[in-house]
């Protein structure tokens, strides 16, 4: 990894970078809304009808499979039984045997022994096979599975498909709902934490960037928006401050990438500020080490 350049995006920069990102989503949101317009029946029929669809086709697949298992069965079935019938001379020359192997018969060859020939070894084919019945439980994704298997448009967004079905009062097949909000919850929560880590350390530093864009390129990869947690900066120090949930989460080489972009960014306003790391965790590394310092304890730090 080799930085070639690196700067703070302007603000026109960043505005249309938010924008590029927002606008991803309601592309998808906007495109389900109006798919549903004209497919909305279609939809809800094909949800109706999806559960039985869905689980006879794995039946039909399983049969297939059985099916062609028990052909192939059946043939090895009537080879042996025709080998039986005319047991002769191996290939070797020596006469075939038919003998008693466990419970099973095989035909054989007597000179089994000698080696350099490929001698006659047929096994009877036991374990008829069985068909065993399949059904399909479906799960929290199931309107994943229904967009493959009916091949709706892989960008028809579940939440919005969900609002849809809920509407007009059909039953969902599974927990989706739980599954959707404890996404959002996750992703509240974690907002949630964000605010709460930014109001504490705007405390701390004379200026403190809150997913500041650096624009930067490195040999080894075609991206070239990095955003750091935090960047803080006291009269001494530039602080790069990443925050997780705990210290198992974090990433040494993204943070390394942000350091020396700093670095560069650094040395072309010719700071002469010391640049600084600082995981910020959640949860445990009480004790502060490697630069590693839970949220608890802040109060003690000392930035300088
Ligand atoms: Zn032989």
């Amino acid at each position: 990894m080799e930085l070639i350049r690196a700067r703070f995006a302007t603000d026109e920069e960043t505005k249309s970078f938010y924008k590029f990102l927002n606008s991803k989503q309601n592309d998808k949101n906007d495109f389900t809304k109006k798919w549903l317009k004209t497919n909305g029946s279609k939809f809800i029929e094909l949800h109706q009808r999806f559960y039985d669809e869905f689980n006879q086709s794995a039946k039909d697949k399983a049969w297939d499979k059985h099916y062609e298992r028990w052909n192939k069965w059946n043939e090895d079935v009537n080879y042996f039984e025709r080998r039986k019938r005319e047991i002769g001379r191996c290939i070797c020359g020596r006469s075939e045997g038919l003998y008693q192997v466990g419970s099973i018969l095989m035909i054989g060859c007597s000179n089994y022994r000698e080696q350099g020939y490929n001698h006659t070894k047929i096994y009877e084919p036991v374990n008829e096979p069985i068909y065993q019945d399949v059904d399909v439980k479906l799960s929290a994704n199931y309107l994943n599975d229904l967009k493959i298997f009916y091949e709706l448009p892989k960008e028809l967004k579940q939440s919005i498909l969900v609002d849809y079905l809920l509407v007009n009062n059909i039953e969902l097949l599974t927990n989706v709902e739980q599954k959707l909000s404890v996404t959002n919850g996750v992703r509240e929560k974690s907002k949630k934490r964000e605010d709460l880590f930014k109001s504490f350390l705007e405390e701390k530093f004379v200026k403190l960037y809150h997913q500041k864009i650096i624009i930067a390129k490195f040999t080894d990869t075609t991206k070239t928006h990095f955003i750091p947690d935090f960047i803080g900066v006291t009269d001494n120090s530039i602080y790069l401050i990443e925050q997780k949930k705990n210290a198992g989460l974090i990433n040494q080489e993204q943070t390394q990438r942000y350091l020396l972009a700093l670095e560069y960014i650094k040395k072309e306003t010719k700071s002469d500020k010391d640049l600084k790391l600082l995981y910020l965790v959640e949860e445990g590394a009480n004790d502060l080490y490697n630069n590693i310092l839970n949220f608890k304890n802040i109060n003690d730090y000392e930035f300088n």
